[in-house]
Protein backbone atom coordinates (compact mmCIF):
# COMPACT_ATOMS: atom_id res chain seq x y z
CA UNK A 1 0.00 0.00 0.00
CA UNK A 2 1.12 3.57 -0.99
CA UNK A 3 1.24 5.48 2.14
CA UNK A 4 0.88 8.89 1.71
CA UNK A 5 1.54 11.20 4.96
CA UNK A 6 1.87 14.48 4.01
CA UNK A 7 -0.94 16.38 6.14
CA UNK A 8 -2.23 13.11 7.97
CA UNK A 9 -0.68 14.62 11.33
CA UNK A 10 -2.28 17.91 10.79
CA UNK A 11 -5.85 16.33 9.77
CA UNK A 12 -5.55 14.00 12.86
CA UNK A 13 -4.41 16.60 15.20
CA UNK A 14 -7.38 19.01 14.09
CA UNK A 15 -10.14 15.91 14.05
CA UNK A 16 -8.34 15.44 18.07
CA UNK A 17 -9.27 19.01 19.07
CA UNK A 18 -12.46 19.33 17.64
CA UNK A 19 -13.26 15.87 19.18
CA UNK A 20 -11.43 17.08 22.47
CA UNK A 21 -13.93 20.61 22.40
CA UNK A 22 -16.91 18.30 21.97
CA UNK A 23 -15.89 16.65 25.33
CA UNK A 24 -16.03 19.48 27.46
CA UNK A 25 -19.59 19.95 26.31
CA UNK A 26 -19.05 22.67 23.71
CA UNK A 27 -18.56 23.62 19.78
CA UNK A 28 -18.44 22.14 17.16
CA UNK A 29 -20.20 18.99 17.36
CA UNK A 30 -24.08 19.46 18.53
CA UNK A 31 -25.00 17.02 20.94
CA UNK A 32 -26.37 14.23 19.23
CA UNK A 33 -24.84 15.24 15.36
CA UNK A 34 -23.71 12.40 13.23
CA UNK A 35 -24.49 10.15 16.10
CA UNK A 36 -21.68 11.57 19.07
CA UNK A 37 -23.96 12.21 22.29
CA UNK A 38 -22.70 14.02 25.25
CA UNK A 39 -24.62 11.56 27.37
CA UNK A 40 -25.14 7.55 27.70
CA UNK A 41 -29.00 8.04 27.70
CA UNK A 42 -29.63 10.06 25.01
CA UNK A 43 -27.78 8.01 22.91
CA UNK A 44 -29.73 4.80 23.87
CA UNK A 45 -33.11 6.83 23.50
CA UNK A 46 -31.87 8.08 20.10
CA UNK A 47 -30.72 4.42 18.95
CA UNK A 48 -34.17 3.38 20.34
CA UNK A 49 -36.16 5.43 18.02
CA UNK A 50 -34.13 5.05 15.17
CA UNK A 51 -34.28 1.40 15.33
CA UNK A 52 -38.19 1.46 15.11
CA UNK A 53 -37.98 2.85 11.28
CA UNK A 54 -35.07 0.89 10.54
CA UNK A 55 -36.54 -2.56 11.29
CA UNK A 56 -38.88 -1.52 8.46
CA UNK A 57 -36.82 -0.75 5.93
CA UNK A 58 -36.12 -3.23 2.84
CA UNK A 59 -32.97 -5.56 2.57
CA UNK A 60 -31.97 -3.43 -0.66
CA UNK A 61 -31.90 0.03 1.04
CA UNK A 62 -29.79 -1.94 4.30
CA UNK A 63 -27.30 -3.19 1.65
CA UNK A 64 -26.98 0.55 -0.08
CA UNK A 65 -26.25 1.97 3.34
CA UNK A 66 -23.57 -0.82 4.60
CA UNK A 67 -22.19 -0.29 1.04
CA UNK A 68 -21.64 3.67 1.69
CA UNK A 69 -20.45 2.76 5.08
CA UNK A 70 -17.94 0.27 3.62
CA UNK A 71 -16.65 3.34 0.83
CA UNK A 72 -16.40 5.74 3.31
CA UNK A 73 -13.79 3.55 5.15
CA UNK A 74 -11.72 2.39 2.27
CA UNK A 75 -11.13 6.62 1.41
CA UNK A 76 -7.57 6.52 1.37
CA UNK A 77 -7.68 9.69 3.41
CA UNK A 78 -10.02 8.20 6.13
CA UNK A 79 -8.24 5.12 6.62
CA UNK A 80 -4.90 6.95 7.05
CA UNK A 81 -6.52 9.61 9.02
CA UNK A 82 -7.90 7.00 11.55
CA UNK A 83 -5.18 4.11 11.62
CA UNK A 84 -2.95 7.33 12.49
CA UNK A 85 -5.21 8.19 15.22
CA UNK A 86 -5.68 4.94 16.56
CA UNK A 87 -1.35 4.88 17.02
CA UNK A 88 -1.46 7.86 18.51
CA UNK A 89 -4.40 7.76 20.92
CA UNK A 90 -3.74 4.49 22.41
CA UNK A 91 0.50 4.64 21.95
CA UNK A 92 -0.12 0.75 20.49
CA UNK A 93 0.09 -0.72 17.24
CA UNK A 94 2.09 -0.56 13.68
CA UNK A 95 0.43 1.96 11.36
CA UNK A 96 0.59 0.03 7.91
CA UNK A 97 -0.68 -3.46 9.81
CA UNK A 98 -3.55 -1.11 11.17
CA UNK A 99 -4.24 0.41 7.65
CA UNK A 100 -4.34 -3.88 6.72
CA UNK A 101 -6.89 -4.62 9.68
CA UNK A 102 -9.10 -2.27 8.70
CA UNK A 103 -9.28 -2.68 5.42
CA UNK A 104 -10.26 -5.99 6.35
CA UNK A 105 -13.12 -5.03 8.16
CA UNK A 106 -14.56 -2.91 5.66
CA UNK A 107 -13.95 -4.81 2.86
CA UNK A 108 -14.82 -8.72 4.37
CA UNK A 109 -17.20 -8.28 7.11
CA UNK A 110 -20.59 -10.08 5.72
CA UNK A 111 -23.68 -7.66 5.08
CA UNK A 112 -27.22 -9.11 4.99
CA UNK A 113 -26.73 -11.66 2.17
CA UNK A 114 -25.54 -13.50 5.69
CA UNK A 115 -29.16 -13.40 6.28
CA UNK A 116 -30.32 -16.87 5.18
CA UNK A 117 -34.08 -18.61 5.76
CA UNK A 118 -34.16 -21.97 6.34
CA UNK A 119 -37.92 -23.56 4.99
CA UNK A 120 -39.77 -26.41 5.83
CA UNK A 121 -42.90 -27.30 3.46
CA UNK A 122 -44.70 -30.77 3.39
CA UNK A 123 -48.68 -31.22 3.46
CA UNK A 124 -49.46 -28.77 6.31
CA UNK A 125 -47.98 -26.45 4.59
CA UNK A 126 -44.72 -23.61 4.46
CA UNK A 127 -42.43 -22.57 7.73
CA UNK A 128 -40.05 -20.34 7.15
CA UNK A 129 -37.39 -19.76 9.92
CA UNK A 130 -36.29 -15.89 9.46
CA UNK A 131 -33.23 -13.75 11.16
CA UNK A 132 -35.15 -11.00 12.76
CA UNK A 133 -33.61 -7.91 14.70
CA UNK A 134 -33.16 -8.03 18.19
CA UNK A 135 -33.52 -4.44 18.49
CA UNK A 136 -30.59 -2.15 19.92
CA UNK A 137 -27.32 -3.52 20.83
CA UNK A 138 -25.08 -2.43 23.16
CA UNK A 139 -21.49 -3.05 22.06
CA UNK A 140 -18.72 -2.60 23.84
CA UNK A 141 -15.18 -2.32 21.68
CA UNK A 142 -11.37 -2.07 22.43
CA UNK A 143 -8.48 -0.41 22.39
CA UNK A 144 -6.63 -3.02 20.41
CA UNK A 145 -8.81 -2.62 17.07
CA UNK A 146 -10.91 0.37 17.43
CA UNK A 147 -11.48 1.21 14.30
CA UNK A 148 -12.04 -2.42 12.83
CA UNK A 149 -14.22 -3.31 15.66
CA UNK A 150 -17.19 -0.58 15.30
CA UNK A 151 -16.81 -1.05 11.23
CA UNK A 152 -17.19 -5.53 11.56
CA UNK A 153 -19.75 -4.66 14.90
CA UNK A 154 -21.75 -1.81 13.01
CA UNK A 155 -22.03 -3.73 9.32
CA UNK A 156 -23.07 -6.77 10.72
CA UNK A 157 -25.60 -5.39 13.37
CA UNK A 158 -27.20 -3.15 10.88
CA UNK A 159 -26.99 -5.56 7.97
CA UNK A 160 -29.28 -7.74 10.87
CA UNK A 161 -31.60 -4.76 10.83
CA UNK A 162 -30.52 -3.73 14.42
CA UNK A 163 -29.28 0.01 15.41
CA UNK A 164 -25.85 -0.02 17.69
CA UNK A 165 -24.90 1.65 20.80
CA UNK A 166 -20.99 1.96 21.37
CA UNK A 167 -18.99 1.92 24.43
CA UNK A 168 -15.77 2.50 23.67
CA UNK A 169 -12.62 1.51 25.40
CA UNK A 170 -11.81 5.17 27.50
CA UNK A 171 -8.33 5.02 25.70
CA UNK A 172 -9.57 5.19 22.09
CA UNK A 173 -12.33 7.23 22.38
CA UNK A 174 -11.27 9.82 19.37
CA UNK A 175 -10.29 7.30 17.13
CA UNK A 176 -13.76 5.49 17.93
CA UNK A 177 -16.02 8.65 17.69
CA UNK A 178 -14.22 9.50 14.54
CA UNK A 179 -15.64 6.15 13.01
CA UNK A 180 -18.51 6.69 14.33
CA UNK A 181 -18.89 10.41 12.67
CA UNK A 182 -18.07 9.45 9.51
CA UNK A 183 -20.36 5.96 9.18
CA UNK A 184 -22.88 8.27 10.73
CA UNK A 185 -22.15 10.93 7.57
CA UNK A 186 -21.91 7.85 5.08
CA UNK A 187 -25.45 6.81 5.92
CA UNK A 188 -27.39 10.31 5.89
CA UNK A 189 -25.48 10.49 2.18
CA UNK A 190 -27.13 7.61 1.29
CA UNK A 191 -30.42 8.36 1.76
CA UNK A 192 -30.49 6.67 5.40
CA UNK A 193 -31.63 8.26 8.84
CA UNK A 194 -29.81 9.56 12.02
CA UNK A 195 -28.87 7.44 14.79
CA UNK A 196 -28.40 4.26 13.98
CA UNK A 197 -24.62 4.01 15.09
CA UNK A 198 -24.31 6.13 18.49
CA UNK A 199 -21.54 6.77 21.01
CA UNK A 200 -20.55 8.91 23.43
CA UNK A 201 -18.14 11.76 23.40
CA UNK A 202 -16.83 10.49 26.98
CA UNK A 203 -17.23 6.63 27.65
CA UNK A 204 -16.55 5.45 30.94
CA UNK A 205 -17.45 2.46 32.59
CA UNK A 206 -20.47 3.76 34.45
CA UNK A 207 -21.00 4.77 30.88
CA UNK A 208 -21.19 1.35 29.54
CA UNK A 209 -23.17 0.14 33.15
CA UNK A 210 -25.81 2.40 32.20
CA UNK A 211 -26.30 1.14 28.39
CA UNK A 212 -25.70 -2.82 30.25
CA UNK A 213 -28.43 -1.71 32.42
CA UNK A 214 -31.05 -0.01 29.99
CA UNK A 215 -34.50 -2.04 29.61
CA UNK A 216 -34.09 -0.27 25.67
CA UNK A 217 -31.08 -2.44 25.17
CA UNK A 218 -31.88 -5.86 24.19
CA UNK A 219 -28.74 -7.40 23.53
CA UNK A 220 -25.03 -6.99 24.62
CA UNK A 221 -21.75 -7.35 22.67
CA UNK A 222 -18.54 -6.93 24.41
CA UNK A 223 -15.37 -7.06 22.45
CA UNK A 224 -12.49 -6.87 25.19
CA UNK A 225 -10.94 -8.81 28.06
CA UNK A 226 -12.56 -11.20 31.15
CA UNK A 227 -13.87 -8.36 33.04
CA UNK A 228 -15.80 -6.99 30.79
CA UNK A 229 -16.91 -10.15 29.05
CA UNK A 230 -18.03 -11.04 32.94
CA UNK A 231 -20.10 -8.15 33.33
CA UNK A 232 -22.10 -8.36 30.10
CA UNK A 233 -22.73 -11.77 31.04
CA UNK A 234 -23.96 -11.01 34.23
CA UNK A 235 -26.34 -8.28 32.96
CA UNK A 236 -29.49 -10.57 32.48
CA UNK A 237 -29.67 -9.51 29.28
CA UNK A 238 -28.50 -12.17 25.80
CA UNK A 239 -24.76 -11.29 25.92
CA UNK A 240 -22.06 -12.14 23.30
CA UNK A 241 -18.72 -12.50 24.95
CA UNK A 242 -15.78 -12.00 22.68
CA UNK A 243 -12.82 -12.30 25.17
CA UNK A 244 -9.22 -13.06 26.04
CA UNK A 245 -7.27 -15.61 24.15
CA UNK A 246 -3.52 -16.68 25.20
CA UNK A 247 -3.17 -18.66 21.14
CA UNK A 248 0.02 -21.30 21.15
CA UNK A 249 1.79 -22.39 18.13
CA UNK A 250 2.62 -26.02 18.61
CA UNK A 251 4.98 -26.86 16.02
CA UNK A 252 5.58 -30.90 15.60
CA UNK A 253 8.55 -32.61 13.88
CA UNK A 254 6.61 -33.29 10.95
CA UNK A 255 6.06 -29.62 10.27
CA UNK A 256 7.47 -27.52 7.12
CA UNK A 257 9.80 -25.97 9.65
CA UNK A 258 11.20 -23.40 6.95
CA UNK A 259 7.66 -21.84 6.63
CA UNK A 260 6.47 -22.43 10.85
CA UNK A 261 9.26 -19.60 11.42
CA UNK A 262 8.01 -17.33 9.06
CA UNK A 263 4.65 -18.03 10.03
CA UNK A 264 5.07 -17.58 13.10
CA UNK A 265 6.93 -14.11 13.42
CA UNK A 266 4.62 -12.88 10.65
CA UNK A 267 1.62 -13.47 12.70
CA UNK A 268 3.28 -12.70 16.29
CA UNK A 269 4.28 -9.07 14.57
CA UNK A 270 1.22 -8.21 13.51
CA UNK A 271 0.12 -5.00 14.79
CA UNK A 272 2.59 -5.58 17.22
CA UNK A 273 0.90 -8.48 18.59
CA UNK A 274 -2.31 -6.46 19.72
CA UNK A 275 -4.88 -8.86 17.82
CA UNK A 276 -5.99 -11.86 20.57
CA UNK A 277 -5.73 -14.09 18.14
CA UNK A 278 -1.91 -13.81 17.56
CA UNK A 279 0.33 -16.14 18.21
CA UNK A 280 1.29 -15.49 22.16
CA UNK A 281 4.31 -18.74 22.81
CA UNK A 282 5.81 -20.91 21.12
CA UNK A 283 5.83 -24.76 21.80
CA UNK A 284 8.06 -27.03 20.01
CA UNK A 285 8.67 -31.13 19.80
CA UNK A 286 13.03 -30.68 20.93
CA UNK A 287 13.85 -32.79 17.99
CA UNK A 288 12.99 -29.46 15.04
CA UNK A 289 13.32 -26.64 17.86
CA UNK A 290 16.54 -25.46 16.66
CA UNK A 291 15.94 -25.36 13.49
CA UNK A 292 12.65 -23.44 14.36
CA UNK A 293 14.57 -21.01 16.23
CA UNK A 294 17.46 -20.70 13.37
CA UNK A 295 14.57 -19.91 11.19
CA UNK A 296 12.50 -17.36 13.40
CA UNK A 297 16.09 -15.38 13.16
CA UNK A 298 16.14 -15.52 9.74
CA UNK A 299 12.87 -13.78 9.39
CA UNK A 300 13.01 -10.52 11.97
CA UNK A 301 13.18 -12.62 15.50
CA UNK A 302 15.98 -11.55 18.00
CA UNK A 303 17.02 -13.79 20.62
CA UNK A 304 17.39 -12.94 23.84
CA UNK A 305 19.44 -15.81 26.02
CA UNK A 306 21.15 -13.41 28.58
CA UNK A 307 19.43 -14.82 31.97
CA UNK A 308 19.83 -11.03 33.06
CA UNK A 309 18.30 -9.61 30.82
CA UNK A 310 15.66 -11.55 30.68
CA UNK A 311 14.66 -10.81 34.06
CA UNK A 312 14.94 -6.88 33.29
CA UNK A 313 12.63 -7.60 30.36
CA UNK A 314 10.16 -9.19 32.98
CA UNK A 315 10.27 -6.18 35.81
CA UNK A 316 10.16 -3.84 32.31
CA UNK A 317 6.77 -5.28 30.58
CA UNK A 318 5.06 -7.22 33.68
CA UNK A 319 6.36 -5.27 36.79
CA UNK A 320 5.05 -7.11 39.72
CA UNK A 321 2.86 -9.62 37.63
CA UNK A 322 0.67 -6.97 36.37
CA UNK A 323 0.94 -5.72 32.53
CA UNK A 324 2.86 -2.59 31.64
CA UNK A 325 -0.01 -0.81 29.69
CA UNK A 326 3.58 0.94 28.41
CA UNK A 327 4.44 -1.77 26.35
CA UNK A 328 1.57 -3.34 25.29
CA UNK A 329 1.45 -2.98 21.57
CA UNK A 330 4.68 -1.38 21.12
CA UNK A 331 7.22 -2.89 18.54
CA UNK A 332 10.64 -5.23 19.16
CA UNK A 333 12.56 -1.79 18.96
CA UNK A 334 11.07 -0.09 21.32
CA UNK A 335 11.04 -3.06 24.32
CA UNK A 336 14.80 -3.87 23.78
CA UNK A 337 15.13 -0.49 24.24
CA UNK A 338 13.55 -0.88 27.39
CA UNK A 339 16.28 -3.22 28.58
CA UNK A 340 19.67 -1.06 26.99
CA UNK A 341 19.79 -3.01 23.30
CA UNK A 342 19.34 -1.27 20.20
CA UNK A 343 18.41 -3.07 17.37
CA UNK A 344 17.42 -1.91 13.93
CA UNK A 345 13.36 -2.08 12.08
CA UNK A 346 14.59 -5.34 11.07
CA UNK A 347 13.67 -7.15 14.32
CA UNK A 348 10.24 -8.24 14.50
CA UNK A 349 9.81 -10.05 17.43
CA UNK A 350 11.71 -10.94 20.49
CA UNK A 351 12.07 -14.75 21.25
CA UNK A 352 13.22 -16.27 24.69
CA UNK A 353 13.61 -19.84 25.40
CA UNK A 354 11.59 -19.96 28.60
CA UNK A 355 10.34 -23.14 30.68
CA UNK A 356 6.40 -23.75 30.52
CA UNK A 357 5.36 -21.59 33.47
CA UNK A 358 7.54 -18.96 33.19
CA UNK A 359 4.59 -15.66 32.94
CA UNK A 360 6.01 -14.39 29.62
CA UNK A 361 4.38 -18.37 28.08
CA UNK A 362 1.47 -18.06 30.65
CA UNK A 363 0.26 -14.59 30.33
CA UNK A 364 -1.74 -12.87 27.05
CA UNK A 365 1.13 -10.12 26.66
CA UNK A 366 -0.04 -8.41 23.86
CA UNK A 367 3.80 -7.33 22.43
CA UNK A 368 6.05 -9.07 20.25
CA UNK A 369 7.88 -10.91 23.07
CA UNK A 370 7.33 -14.79 22.55
CA UNK A 371 7.76 -17.55 24.38
CA UNK A 372 10.00 -20.73 23.15
CA UNK A 373 8.90 -24.28 25.07
CA UNK A 374 10.68 -27.47 24.17
CA UNK A 375 8.79 -30.68 25.13
CA UNK A 376 9.52 -34.06 24.17
CA UNK A 377 6.78 -35.35 21.87
CA UNK A 378 4.14 -34.21 20.41
CA UNK A 379 1.63 -36.03 23.22
CA UNK A 380 3.24 -33.13 25.70
CA UNK A 381 2.99 -30.54 22.99
CA UNK A 382 -0.61 -30.94 22.68
CA UNK A 383 -1.00 -31.10 26.82
CA UNK A 384 0.97 -27.93 26.98
CA UNK A 385 -0.55 -25.93 24.60
CA UNK A 386 -3.88 -26.81 25.57
CA UNK A 387 -3.23 -25.72 29.20
CA UNK A 388 -1.55 -22.57 27.88
CA UNK A 389 -4.40 -21.69 25.91
CA UNK A 390 -6.37 -21.48 29.59
CA UNK A 391 -9.67 -22.84 28.03
CA UNK A 392 -10.46 -19.70 26.90
CA UNK A 393 -11.61 -21.31 23.58
CA UNK A 394 -10.16 -18.88 21.36
CA UNK A 395 -7.19 -19.46 19.08
CA UNK A 396 -4.58 -22.15 18.51
CA UNK A 397 -2.29 -22.84 15.50
CA UNK A 398 -0.51 -25.51 14.75
CA UNK A 399 2.59 -26.77 11.89
CA UNK A 400 2.33 -30.31 10.95
CA UNK A 401 1.85 -32.92 8.61
CA UNK A 402 -0.11 -35.53 10.37
CA UNK A 403 -3.46 -35.26 10.13
CA UNK A 404 -3.67 -37.37 13.07
CA UNK A 405 -1.51 -35.15 15.41
CA UNK A 406 -3.78 -32.23 14.12
CA UNK A 407 -7.03 -33.46 14.41
CA UNK A 408 -5.75 -34.78 18.31
CA UNK A 409 -4.83 -31.09 18.85
CA UNK A 410 -8.14 -29.78 17.10
CA UNK A 411 -10.42 -32.19 19.48
CA UNK A 412 -8.44 -31.33 22.50
CA UNK A 413 -7.83 -27.53 22.24
CA UNK A 414 -11.34 -26.94 21.27
CA UNK A 415 -10.47 -22.98 20.15
CA UNK A 416 -13.18 -21.35 17.97
CA UNK A 417 -10.41 -20.75 15.57
CA UNK A 418 -7.46 -23.60 14.84
CA UNK A 419 -4.88 -22.31 11.84
CA UNK A 420 -3.32 -25.01 10.50
CA UNK A 421 0.04 -24.40 8.50
CA UNK A 422 -0.17 -20.66 8.40
CA UNK A 423 0.32 -17.47 10.21
CA UNK A 424 -2.86 -16.89 12.86
CA UNK A 425 -4.48 -14.01 10.88
CA UNK A 426 -5.69 -16.82 8.17
CA UNK A 427 -8.01 -17.45 10.49
CA UNK A 428 -9.37 -14.04 9.82
CA UNK A 429 -9.37 -14.24 6.20
CA UNK A 430 -6.16 -12.87 5.43
CA UNK A 431 -4.28 -15.59 3.63
CA UNK A 432 -7.16 -18.26 4.49
CA UNK A 433 -10.46 -18.69 3.73
CA UNK A 434 -13.23 -16.92 4.89
CA UNK A 435 -15.22 -13.73 5.89
CA UNK A 436 -13.50 -11.48 8.92
CA UNK A 437 -14.70 -10.48 12.14
CA UNK A 438 -13.30 -8.69 15.06
CA UNK A 439 -15.29 -10.03 17.35
CA UNK A 440 -14.46 -13.69 18.32
CA UNK A 441 -17.01 -15.06 20.69
CA UNK A 442 -15.12 -17.88 22.32
CA UNK A 443 -17.11 -17.87 26.09
CA UNK A 444 -20.35 -17.58 24.23
CA UNK A 445 -20.08 -19.71 21.28
CA UNK A 446 -21.46 -17.98 18.59
CA UNK A 447 -17.90 -17.82 17.29
CA UNK A 448 -16.63 -15.42 14.45
CA UNK A 449 -19.37 -13.21 14.36
CA UNK A 450 -21.40 -12.22 11.58
CA UNK A 451 -24.89 -10.60 10.79
CA UNK A 452 -26.66 -13.31 11.40
CA UNK A 453 -25.38 -13.53 15.32
CA UNK A 454 -26.99 -10.57 15.77
CA UNK A 455 -30.53 -11.54 14.78
CA UNK A 456 -33.23 -13.32 16.53
CA UNK A 457 -34.44 -16.86 15.00
CA UNK A 458 -38.07 -16.83 14.79
CA UNK A 459 -40.64 -19.09 12.92
CA UNK A 460 -43.68 -18.22 10.68
CA UNK A 461 -46.09 -20.60 10.17
CA UNK A 462 -48.37 -20.60 6.58
CA UNK A 463 -50.72 -23.54 7.28
CA UNK A 464 -52.03 -25.22 4.09
CA UNK A 465 -50.33 -22.95 1.73
CA UNK A 466 -47.31 -22.56 -0.82
CA UNK A 467 -46.00 -26.29 -0.93
CA UNK A 468 -45.11 -27.19 -4.47
CA UNK A 469 -43.34 -30.90 -3.92
P1 LIG B 1 -10.37 -4.18 27.99
O1 LIG B 1 -11.02 -5.40 28.55
O2 LIG B 1 -9.46 -3.37 28.81
O3 LIG B 1 -11.49 -3.19 27.45
C1 LIG B 1 -12.50 -3.59 26.57
C2 LIG B 1 -13.69 -2.71 26.75
O4 LIG B 1 -14.36 -3.05 27.94
C3 LIG B 1 -13.41 -1.24 26.86
O5 LIG B 1 -14.39 -0.53 26.15
C4 LIG B 1 -13.47 -0.97 28.36
O6 LIG B 1 -13.81 0.34 28.64
C5 LIG B 1 -14.58 -1.90 28.75
N1 LIG B 1 -14.56 -2.41 30.10
C6 LIG B 1 -13.53 -3.04 30.70
N2 LIG B 1 -13.92 -3.50 31.91
C7 LIG B 1 -15.22 -3.15 32.05
C8 LIG B 1 -16.20 -3.33 33.08
N3 LIG B 1 -15.93 -3.98 34.20
N4 LIG B 1 -17.45 -2.83 32.87
C9 LIG B 1 -17.74 -2.18 31.74
N5 LIG B 1 -16.88 -1.98 30.75
C10 LIG B 1 -15.63 -2.45 30.88
O7 LIG B 1 -9.67 -4.68 26.64
P2 LIG B 1 -8.58 -3.98 25.71
O8 LIG B 1 -7.30 -3.87 26.43
O9 LIG B 1 -9.10 -2.82 25.02
O10 LIG B 1 -8.48 -5.15 24.64
C11 LIG B 1 -7.66 -6.24 24.80
C12 LIG B 1 -8.36 -7.46 25.31
O11 LIG B 1 -9.50 -7.76 24.51
C13 LIG B 1 -7.48 -8.67 25.23
O12 LIG B 1 -7.70 -9.52 26.31
C14 LIG B 1 -7.90 -9.30 23.91
O13 LIG B 1 -7.61 -10.68 23.81
C15 LIG B 1 -9.38 -9.05 23.94
N6 LIG B 1 -9.96 -9.02 22.61
C16 LIG B 1 -10.75 -10.04 22.24
C17 LIG B 1 -11.31 -10.04 20.98
C18 LIG B 1 -12.17 -11.18 20.52
O14 LIG B 1 -12.70 -11.09 19.43
N7 LIG B 1 -12.33 -12.25 21.28
C19 LIG B 1 -11.05 -9.00 20.09
C20 LIG B 1 -10.24 -7.94 20.52
C21 LIG B 1 -9.70 -7.95 21.80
Amino acid sequence: MNIDTTGIEYIVKKVMAEIDCAEEGGKPLKDGELGIFNDMENAIDAAFIAQKSFMRASMAFRSKIIAAMRAEMLKKENMEMICQMAVEETGMGNYEHKLLKHELAATKTPGVEDLVADAFTGDDGLTLIEQSPFGVIGAVSPSTNPSETIICNGIGMLAGGNTVVFAPHPSAKKTSALVVKLLNKAILEAGGPENLIVTTVKPTIDSANTMFASPKITMLCATGGPGVVKSVLQSGKKAIGAGAGNPPALVDETADIEKAGKDIIDGCCFDNNLPCIAEKEVVVVEQVADYLIFNMKKNGAYELKDAQKIKELEELVIPGGRLSRDYVGRSAKVILKGIGIEVDDSVRVVIIETSKDHIFAVEELMMPILAIVRVKDVAEGIDLAVSLEHGNRHTAIMHSTNINNLTEMAKRVQTTIFVKNGPSYAGIGVGGEGYTTFTIAGPTGEGLTSAKTFTRKRRCVLVGGFTIK
